[in-house]
């Protein structure tokens, strides 16, 4: 059995804190065992790439997203991944992550650091204090060495280009300097990725120009939908994971792993 379509799920925050974008390590472990237990295989980037140009993929087939590379991440969700040899993708904003040594993770016991809601993780970030809340270069090369996660571009900045020009010309300078840095900052650090979520879900005319001509050729959106070989790779779709385990995640990954059944149910409540 081969794959007709590759849920792609977008995850920010694992932490015991409650809030936006959250999901509970609690939830997030049962999440994964799920996964795991269900026979689901996590694809990485270069596999929706092979899928998208044409190439089958495994039945069951999932990949999972993190978005602005937070220190979370490695604290709760990399230890769980290991767990169940399972992968995720994160989009780093690269302007946020800092140097330092790799701090403590939860499958390591002891004592864990703090990591705080959404809103006071943005709060830090505001005051200059992103090292607090965000994954440091160590932390990144730690996972990518494990073999939890891989690591792709969420920009440099993480900026709303069209809020702070109000010149297009001038808008679209700021994100090709932008989006040059974070892809090399990434091949400095890692290696070059061709792909790049956006900041906010936002995107307009002439940003998918910016980011070919910057080297992204797969980008990553917050439209909700299945993504089958026909999906174009400057719009890959995909579903908000919320803090629930059990049935609701069930019927997440099929479906969306289903084009038509996430067709019939996104036409069912209202949107296409
Ligand atoms: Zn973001």
């Amino acid at each position: 059995m081969t794959a007709s379509a590759l849920p792609v799920l977008m995850y920010h925050h694992v932490t015991e804190k409650p809030g936006l974008v959250t999901v509970h390590p609690r939830t997030f472990r049962e999440q994964m065992a799920h996964l795991a237990g269900a026979g689901w295989k996590t694809a990485g980037c270069r596999d929706l790439e092979a899928f998208l140009a044409g190439a089958e993929l495994p039945d069951k087939s999932v990949l999972l997203t993190f978005d602005d590379g937070y220190l979370d991440n490695y604290v709760y969700a990399h230890p769980v991944l290991l767990e169940f040899g399972l992968h995720a993708a994160i989009f780093l904003v690269t302007g946020w992550i800092g140097d330092g040594p790799a701090r403590r993770h939860a499958g390591m016991g002891g004592d864990v650091p703090e990591c705080p809601d959404h809103r006071e993780a943005m709060a830090a970030i505001g005051a200059g204090r992103a090292d607090r809340v965000m994954l440091r270069w160590s932390e990144v090369e730690a996972m990518r060495s494990a073999g939890s996660f891989e690591f792709h571009s969420h920009t440099h900045g993480h900026r709303r280009w069209d809020r702070d020009f109000a010149d297009s010309a001038a808008r679209r300078r700021a994100l090709a300097e932008d989006l040059g840095r974070s892809r090399a900052a990434l091949a400095a650090r890692l290696a070059s990725s061709a792909h790049l979520c956006w900041p906010y879900g936002y995107r307009e005319a002439g940003y998918a120009e910016v980011a070919r001509e910057a080297g992204f050729r797969f980008l990553y959106t917050v439209e909700r939908g299945a993504n089958t070989r026909d999906t174009p790779p400057e719009a890959i779709r995909r579903v908000v994971v919320k803090d629930r385990a059990g049935a609701w995640f069930a019927s997440r990954l099929t479906l969306y792993g289903h084009e038509r059944l996430a067709r019939l149910y996104l036409a069912l409540r209202g949107r296409r």
